[in-house]
């Protein structure tokens, strides 16, 4: 296995049998790496919203997510660090015990308001909540300044080296940003983790400012949805940070490199392909599992 470092982010190429086998070069992108708590992409998407606060002196930023969101931790910690304060608009009664991610998003100064998942989904809310000194960000990062700071992940490497580019794809904002700047003759396929592709299409479709046709969704992937993670899916996570050192996580990372693995044994990917897999991060999610589920 080596590592090339290019602006600080570790590009590795990793091999399996099957790789070899077919002649298919695999590399991931560690973004994972970047920092322990905003790692991976949330840190991109949060970064043009966060400029733009700064810049219309903003106080607090408000976002939204359920319990076990890396956005909301992410958002927490990146408002500290730039002396914003944060509020989450949290899906869902108040738990008795909070989730291991508000915890931490709490202890980055986050204040939480609860709200019942129909309010939630229709958006009702006190509306004395917000006030003008507020920067609102939309769940999960998913608007054209979060797209915009996720295309920037593509200057970390040189995308026309690759053929082929696969994502995990949960609002699709990451995705989007990164169909924006990648060239013409590279593939981006997206692994939906929740969310239908029809729906999804579409959401990527409205963050895109022109149109892209080297993109597409490949679902089948989610493993019955959202943070759903069977022991079967478990098990590849052991078996994958066995074979190549890199640890995953159950909601998005896992299910990608599961996929690609696939999709590669499948011949989904021509001889001579070159594949970099975005490893966007999302860790700290695994905290939810029992100890000693996970090998790393
Ligand atoms: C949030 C997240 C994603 C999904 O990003 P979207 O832009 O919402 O599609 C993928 N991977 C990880 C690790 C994440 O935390």
């Amino acid at each position: 296995m080596k590592g090339l470092q290019h602006d600080q982010v570790t590009i590795e190429e990793i091999a399996s049998p099957t790789s070899n086998l077919l002649n298919i070069s695999l590399h991931v992108l560690r973004l994972d790496l970047l920092h322990p708590i905003i790692a991976g992409n949330k840190w991109y998407k949060l970064q043009f919203h966060l400029s733009a606060a700064l810049q219309q002196k903003k106080k607090r930023i408000v976002t939204w997510g359920g319990a076990w969101s890396n956005h909301i931790v992410a958002t927490a910690a990146a408002a500290q660090s730039l002396q914003l304060s944060s509020l989450g608009i949290i899906r869902g009664e108040k738990p008795t015990v909070l989730s291991h991610t508000l915890q931490e998003a709490a202890s980055f100064g986050m204040q939480f308001q609860f709200i019942s998942r129909e309010n939630y989904r229709q958006r009702n809310f006190d509306p004395e909540l917000l006030t003008a000194e507020d920067w609102e960000i939309p769940e999960g990062g998913y608007s054209q300044l979060g797209a915009q700071g996720a295309s920037r992940i593509v200057e970390l490497f040189t995308p026309h080296h690759f053929t082929h580019i696969l994502c995990a794809v949960g609002t699709g904002t990451m995705m989007a940003g990164i169909i924006q700047a990648a060239p013409p003759s590279t593939t981006i396929i997206g692994i939906p983790v929740l969310h239908g592709p029809e729906a999804l299409t579409h959401a990527i479709k409205s963050l895109l400012p022109a149109t892209h046709s080297n993109w597409r969704l490949v679902s089948g992937f989610e493993w019955g949805g959202y943070a759903k993670h069977p022991e079967g899916l478990l098990d590849f996570m052991n078996q994958w940070y066995q074979l190549t050192g890199i640890p995953t996580d159950i909601v998005y990372t896992s299910k990608l490199c599961y996929a690609v693995n696939d999709l590669m044994a499948g011949n989904f990917f021509p001889s001579g392909s070159k594949v970099l897999i975005i490893h966007s991060g999302g860790l700290q999610g695994n905290r939810s599992l029992p100890p000693d589920t996970l090998h790393f």
